[in-house]
């Protein structure tokens, strides 16, 4: 096992209801003056957003809104949030929303603390957050664990690059959680959140590190929940249990406990933020879009990882090696499929078929014109990614 330093400081209140409790708990934080961010309106229309805001003036707190993000969230927006939350005064900024409005409420708190930092300095490297405000998170979607990670990813429109920060300083402060928020969810989405839910693990699990049996038992056992919970939730986005587990899931997924000690992999993620900053692919879609062809390419680096998967997630009893990880390969994009989520580019109506022109320039993009590889199960240069890009072009 690798060294290790975990660090989980978000207090979760999960369960019917908790949004009321959400003014209490920016309290307890030192909240006075809160900056809310939402997205594109549904939490206006399920009437969420009145009952958290009143949840703040009952704790005496003073607010201001800010609607209009959109899903793969914009630079530009962000900016303009902070230019606004710095305007307002802020000292805790609060999403009601999923993983698109938790990553603009972190780089607003970014921002509104470092009022003379460019906050896309921090995504491009130039500079560390050193310091930021706290978020607080009402979680309307399970799938990005953006709600206990330490990530937050944006979009920059006129580069066309989506890249992510990891920081502790992204941790948020408290989530609340209340699996109701998510029975208004498009199935759509409901199958984006699973997949992405699974692969915050699949892309942690697949590494070259030495096997870790605790951390290996916590990661097969959450695939399992997830893919048993995801049909359910799939039929029936008001079964209360199903959302449940897959809500709660999400946040185990990506806070770093499906891969403690372990080195990590996220090259599908790397390849999935290239289709999504040139196509506005939702991120889930993105991501089993090619799952597929990146395990297909990769899994003859150590077959026998592959082999313990198809065991112990799917329940395959295959002595030979090849054939088991083919199996499981089979399976995990049959379940992708069952979602009605896209398992190759054709099947995604945002990308369709492209050219070994386009390929390349997806290659390129994806390596940041070839000066990085990604991933650590299989190291991909720019060539293994142009190579898993053509196998999912189909
Ligand atoms: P999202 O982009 O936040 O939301 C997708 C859509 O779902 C939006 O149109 C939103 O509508 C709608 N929606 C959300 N909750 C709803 C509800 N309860 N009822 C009805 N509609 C609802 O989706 P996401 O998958 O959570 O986040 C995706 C983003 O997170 C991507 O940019 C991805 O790269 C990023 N991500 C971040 C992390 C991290 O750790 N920070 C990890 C993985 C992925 P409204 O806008 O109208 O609310
Ligand atoms: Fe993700």
């Amino acid at each position: 096992m690798h060294s290790f330093t975990q660090y989980t400081p978000t207090r979760i209140v999960f369960g019917k209801e908790t949004e009321k409790q959400t003014g209490q708990l920016a309290k307890q934080c030192g909240a006075s003056r809160v900056f809310v961010v939402y997205g594109g309106g549904s939490v206006v229309r399920s009437g969420l957003l009145d009952r958290v805001t009143a949840s703040l003036e009952e704790a005496g707190l003073t607010y201001k809104a800010l609607g209009g993000v959109k899903p793969n969230p914009r630079l530009s927006f962000a900016r303009q949030a902070v230019e606004m939350s710095k305007e307002f005064g802020s000292d805790f900024v609060l999403a009601v929303g999923g993983g698109s409005v938790i990553d603009t409420a972190k780089a607003v708190a970014h921002g509104t603390a470092n009022p003379d930092t460019d906050i896309w300095d921090f995504w491009s490297r130039k500079k560390t957050v050193e310091k930021s405000m706290p978020v607080g998170v009402v979680l309307t979607l399970a799938a990005a664990g953006s709600e206990t990670s330490d990530s937050a990813v944006l979009t920059n429109e006129e580069t066309q690059i989506k890249r992510g920060l990891s920081t502790d300083f992204n941790r948020p402060a408290f989530a609340v959680m209340n699996p109701e928020l998510t029975y208004t969810l498009p199935k759509y989405q409901v199958g984006c959140g699973i997949v992405d839910i699974m692969m915050h693990t699949l892309d942690r699990y697949f590494t070259p590190t030495e096997n870790n049996e605790l951390t290996d038992e916590i990661a097969e056992g959450l695939l399992r929940t997830v893919i048993r919970n995801g049909a359910a939730a799939i039929k029936d986005s008001h079964d209360y249990n199903a959302m449940s587990e897959i809500m709660w899931a999400g946040s185990l997924s990506h806070n770093g406990l499906t891969g403690l000690g372990a080195e990590k992999d996220f090259a599908v993620h790397q390849l999935g933020h290239e289709l999504s900053a040139k196509f506005d692919i939702a991120h889930g879609a993105s991501l089993s879009a090619v799952w597929g062809a990146w395990a297909q390419y990769v899994y003859q680096e150590k077959p026998q990882r592959f082999v313990q998967y198809a065991e112990r997630v799917w329940g395959i009893e295959e002595k030979d090696c090849s054939k088991a990880a083919e199996e499981a390969i089979k399976k995990t994009v049959a379940y992708f499929a069952s979602l009605d989520m896209p398992t190759c580019f054709s099947e995604a109506e945002e990308i369709g078929i492209k050219t070994e022109e386009e390929l390349k320039k997806m290659a390129d993009g994806c390596s940041y014109g070839g000066t990085r590889s990604i991933g650590s199960f299989k190291v991909c240069d720019k060539d293994d990614i142009f190579e898993i890009y053509k196998l999912a072009n189909k």
